[in-house]
C-alpha cells in the first residue's frame, strides 16, 4: 500500500471528492509528496493496530505505507528508536535513557552479589591478620 492509499482510506481530513485537505483547503500534503503532521500522528499509528478479521492483510499493508513514507522523508521510524540496549543478564530492554548496564532488577541482584563478594573478601583477608 502507498501512503496516498492509506490517506484515501483512513485520513479524516482527506476530502474524497477533490483530494484536498479539509482544514487547509489545499491539496492533501501526502498527495503532493510532503510531510503531514496529522498523517504522522493520527494515521500512521494505525499500522500498529491489528488487522480486522475480514481483512487480515490490512496491518501489513499499512505498515508498508508507513515504511514508504518514512523512507521518502528520511524519518527514523519509532520501531528503530525503540531498539534500545538490552540487559546483558536477562535480555530485557533497558529503561529509557540508559545506554548500558543492567535492568533494574538485575542491577539489584548484581549489586547484592558484588556486596556479598566484597564482604567475603574482606572476611577472608581479615582471617590472616
Ligand atoms: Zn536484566
Amino acid at each position: 500500500m502507498k501512503p496516498k492509499t492509506l490517506v484515501k482510506s483512513e485520513c479524516a481530513n482527506y476530502n474524497r471528492s477533490d483530494g484536498s485537505c479539509w482544514p487547509t483547503g489545499d491539496e492533501c500534503l501526502i498527495r503532493t509528496g510532503h510531510r503531514c503532521g496529522y498523517f504522522e500522528t493520527c494515521v500512521l499509528p494505525l499500522a500498529d493496530q491489528p488487522s480486522p478479521k475480514d481483512d487480515p492483510k490490512l496491518q501489513k499493508q499499512r505498515a508498508e505505507a508507513r515504511t514508504a513514507y518514512h523512507d521518502k522523508h528520511g524519518i527514523v521510524s519509532a520501531t528503530k528508536i525503540d531498539k534500545r540496549p538490552e540487559c546483558p543478564d536477562c535480555g530485557s530492554i533497558l529503561p529509557a535513557g540508559r545506554k548500558y548496564g543492567r535492568c533494574d532488577s538485575c542491577r539489584k541482584a548484581h549489586d547484592r552479589e558484588i556486596t556479598r563478594q566484597r564482604v567475603r573478601d574482606h572476611r577472608n583477608n581479615a582471617v590472616g591478620v
